[in-house]
Order: structure tokens, then C-alpha cells, then sequence
């Protein structure tokens, strides 16, 4: 099944140096990326971290490289130093098997000055974040008319990081005509939409879906319909799902469902097509950040949502079908990580059951009364959301919250969560044993120096 890289034509000192790397065989994304990259031809990717990324774009680049040319003819885009600096250290491997290539990484948090005295030397392959990357380009230290591969990893934690305008700005110094590989983990329309534009005549990737399909345990209980509700509670109250989507049947059970878990204490929102659409983004957002931990909703309202890592999916009410099914747990287990989907059925609807097996579903039936509570304490999600009262419109980015965040109100890094900045508002999910000193610090601290309104969510 697996294939060994020299069905790829490379010189042997490529196949020599990755067997010396203890490279036998290609993983899934290099298997499916390497012709095409090699080719010269524009690859979207869809790959999660650990899936082998760096080779499948280092190789290509690696070997379009001319080494007696000094200047730079690939750029890789990362969203965090660390990430860079992980990339740059494997393909520096990659590359043993010719002498001399260069490989520089241009991150923030290192003088520029240094980096302008390397840059000076030269360097084949530059691989940085983007804000350090634009400041070299307009410092003129650095220059990118001789770039023919340009790659972006990790794309969406990229857009997430509020990097997307930078990330313009760069290629617009790139020659038109060059190679473009990209690599996420997620597709949200906003990467679609970036494919569409930085890439020309892409082909499309993806091995994360096949990999998934049995790492979502599903487990069936069977309820008298006046047992439902609590035995919803002894679940979330044993399992302790960080984040799940409750589906129900109507709007109107999705609004008193999760009135009723509010009430009980749990993070709950409702999420139907009669809320106003700043609430329903809220809420959305919300729970992507993990400032909620339930989503209560109906299979209308939650289609075409890009709701991505969902740890639990519950069916509170049976869906309609089995295909129903199939796509309501499908957003659990994503990016290789193990899902969990629990369905409560009525002793009326069990031949659902036997449709499920007959489409060679996995499920264990279990009882509610088997459901063991040891701490009845409702939990509330780990972060909170705080929303401030300026966004695109007024140039806000990801980069001068986290500044002022860290520098001026001194947060340590690790308890703020993502950034999301919006049209007129912008979002930061901060640690919830945090978020206090944080919304009374920035309620009297300048951010981009101007006193902005924040305000809690929920
Ligand atoms: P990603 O960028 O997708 O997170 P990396 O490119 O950093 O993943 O690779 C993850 C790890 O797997 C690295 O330690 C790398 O050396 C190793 N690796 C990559 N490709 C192979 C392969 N074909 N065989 C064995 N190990 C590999
Ligand atoms: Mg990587």
C-alpha cells in the first residue's frame, strides 16, 4: 500500500539522504502532494499538523532551487514563530543532500538588525511570520523578485491570527508567475476564497477525511421520553465535554433546551434561524473560541457552518435519517483527533438502530442508569469573550490586542485564546480565571493609542 519515494524519479542523492533521515515510505499528504508540486503545478492541501507538510513542499522546493543564485527563490509563510522555526530545522535535514543551500528565518522577537546583516549574505529559502516578512520588504533588506515557490502553512491559523492583510501585501511583491502550495487544516470559505486569489488553476488534496472515519465512538442510550432530559444532564455531567453541539428537532426545542441547561448552570446557547445575525456570529464565534461549550441546534441552522473540532456531538432529538446522522456526527473527530457521538432514542424509534447497522455503523448501545455522576457541579467553558468596540474599519488587527494584552496589561500569552477581529467589533477569548483583570485593565488602557469600549459576552 504505502510507497516508498524512489517511485519519484529523484536522484540518488535525495533517496540517500532521506533514507539517512529514516524517511522509508511517503506519508498520505506527501504521496498525494509530491507528483503534483513536482510537476510545478499549484496544490491546496488539506492536512493537519504532524501529517509530514514540511516535506511535501520542502522536496519540490528544495530541488527547483539554483544554489549558485543568491537570491531568494522560496518563501514560506507560518503563523508562528515556533512553527518557522520547527519548518526551517526540517528543511535545513531536507536539504543535506546538496551543499550549500541557505535557509533563513525571519520571525519577530530577534533584532531586525541581525537579521538584515543575513539577509545581506543571502539566503535560497526565507521562511518567517508574515509581520516580520512585510517590515525586511519595507525596510528594503529583503526582496522577493526572484521568488518561484511560495508556500503557505498552516493557512487558517494564519487568517485566524488576523494575517491575511499582510499576507497580501507580500505577494504583491512576488513575480505573478510562480508556485503556490497551500497547506490547512481546515477550509473555511474565507481559504477559499484566499485560494482563488493567490493561486493559479490549483489542485485540490485531502487525506484528513479518510483518516477520521472510525475514531468517532458512538454510543446509543435508550430513554423513556420523560427520562430524556435528565438523562442529558447525568451525560454532560459524567462525560464532561469540553465542547459539544446538542442537536434537537424544532427552533422551539432549541430555545427551551438551552434556556433550561443555562439555567442549570451549564454554558449553553441556542443557535436557530430566527436569532439576529450579529447573535448568531457571536455565538458561533463563541464556541469556536471555547468561551461556550454547548451549542444547542436545529440541522438547518447548523448547515454550512464551518464549526470545526467539536469534541461531543449529541442527538437530543433522532435525526431524520441516517444521512442526517452521518453529517451531524461528522463534526466531531476532525483533524485527527477521537470524537464522540451520543444519541438518545425512545424505545419507539429503535428501528432507526437497525437502518444505522445495515449502513455498517459502529455503536454501542449502552443504559442510562450505567451513567455514573461522581460531581454534580454544572462547568462553564474554559474562556471567556471579550469584545471591543473597534474593528477592520478602524485598522484594529490581531497583533495590537495581543501587544497590549501582554506588553501593557501583562498577561502571560498562554491565557489568551484567538482573535478574531470583525467588520466594527473584535474578539478575544481570554482564560477565564483572567478575564477579569483583562477587561478592567483594557478599559483604561490604550490600545493603538486610544481608549476603546470592551465589553463581556454572554
Ligand atoms: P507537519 O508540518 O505536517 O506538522 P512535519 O513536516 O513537521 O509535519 O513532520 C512531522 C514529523 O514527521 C517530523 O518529525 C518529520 O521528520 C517526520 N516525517 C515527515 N515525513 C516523514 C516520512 N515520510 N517518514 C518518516 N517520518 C517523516
Ligand atoms: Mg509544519
Amino acid at each position: 500500500m504505502k510507497k516508498k519515494f524512489d517511485t519519484l524519479g529523484f536522484d540518488a542523492s535525495m533517496i540517500k539522504n532521506l533514507s539517512d533521515l529514516g524517511y522509508a515510505y511517503m506519508t498520505p499528504i506527501q504521496e498525494a502532494c509530491l507528483p503534483l508540486a513536482l510537476e510545478g503545478r499549484d496544490v491546496v492541501a488539506k492536512a493537519k499538523t504532524g501529517s509530514g507538510k514540511t516535506a511535501a513542499f520542502g522536496i519540490p522546493l528544495l530541488l527547483r532551487l539554483h544554489v549558485r543564485n543568491m537570491r531568494v527563490q522560496s518563501l514560506v509563510l507560518c503563523p508562528t514563530r515556533e512553527l518557522a522555526e520547527q519548518v526551517a530545522n526540517e528543511l535545513r535535514k531536507l536539504a543535506r543532500f546538496k551543499h550549500n543551500i541557505k535557509i533563513l528565518t525571519l520571525c519577530g522577537g530577534v533584532p531586525c538588525r541581525a537579521q538584515r546583516f543575513s539577509l545581506e549574505h543571502g539566503a535560497h529559502i526565507v521562511v518567517g511570520t508574515p509581520g516580520r516578512i512585510l517590515q525586511h520588504l519595507s525596510e528594503k533588506s529583503l526582496f522577493l523578485d526572484s521568488v518561484e515557490t511560495l508556500v503557505l502553512d498552516e493557512a487558517d491559523r494564519m487568517l485566524d491570527m488576523g494575517f491575511f492583510e499582510d499576507i497580501e501585501k507580500i505577494i504583491a511583491q512576488m513575480p505573478k508567475k510562480r508556485q503556490t502550495l497551500l497547506f490547512s487544516a481546515t477550509f473555511p470559505q474565507e481559504i477559499k476564497s484566499i485560494c482563488e486569489q493567490v493561486q493559479n488553476d490549483a489542485l485540490h488534496v485531502s487525506v484528513e477525511e479518510i483518516e477520521s472515519e472510525n475514531k468517532i465512538e458512538q454510543i446509543f442510550y435508550e430513554v423513556e421520553r420523560e427520562e430524556k432530559r435528565q438523562a442529558l444532564s447525568a451525560f454532560l455531567l459524567s462525560y464532561r465535554p469540553k465542547s459539544a453541539i446538542i442537536f434537537c428537532r424544532t427552533k422551539l426545542q432549541v430555545s427551551e433546551l438551552s434556556d433550561d441547561l443555562y439555567q442549570e448552570g451549564f454554558d449553553a446557547m441556542g443557535l436557530h434561524g430566527d436569532l439576529e445575525q450579529l447573535d448568531r456570529d457571536e455565538s458561533l464565534l463563541q464556541f469556536a473560541n471555547g468561551s461556550i461549550g454547548m451549542l444547542v441546534a436545529t440541522d438547518l441552522a447548523s448547515r454550512g457552518l464551518d464549526i470545526k473540532d467539536v469534541e461531543c456531538v449529541i442527538n437530543y432529538d433522532l435525526p431524520q435519517s441516517v444521512e442526517i446522522y452521518i453529517h451531524r456526527i461528522g463534526r466531531t473527530a476532525r483533524m485527527g483527533k477521537e470524537g464522540l457521538a451520543v444519541t438518545f432514542y425512545e424505545p419507539f424509534q429503535k428501528p432507526f438502530l437497525q437502518e444505522l447497522n445495515e449502513a455498517n455503523m459502529l455503536f454501542t448501545c449502552k443504559k442510562f442508569s450505567e451513567i455514573v455522576v461522581e460531581n454534580t457541579e454544572p462547568y462553564l467553558a474554559q474562556m471567556v469573550t471579550l469584545c471591543i468596540d473597534a474593528g477592520k474599519k478602524m485598522k484594529m488587527r490581531a497583533g495590537d490586542i495581543l501587544g497590549t494584552l501582554t506588553k501593557d496589561v501583562g498577561l502571560d500569552a498562554s491565557c489568551i485564546g484567538k482573535i478574531y477581529i470583525a467588520e466594527k467589533y473584535s474578539y478575544v477569548a481570554i482564560g477565564r480565571d483572567f478575564v477579569d483583570k483583562a477587561f478592567d485593565a483594557l478599559n483604561s488602557t490604550k490600545i493603538k493609542g486610544r481608549n476603546f469600549r470592551v465589553w463581556k459576552l454572554q
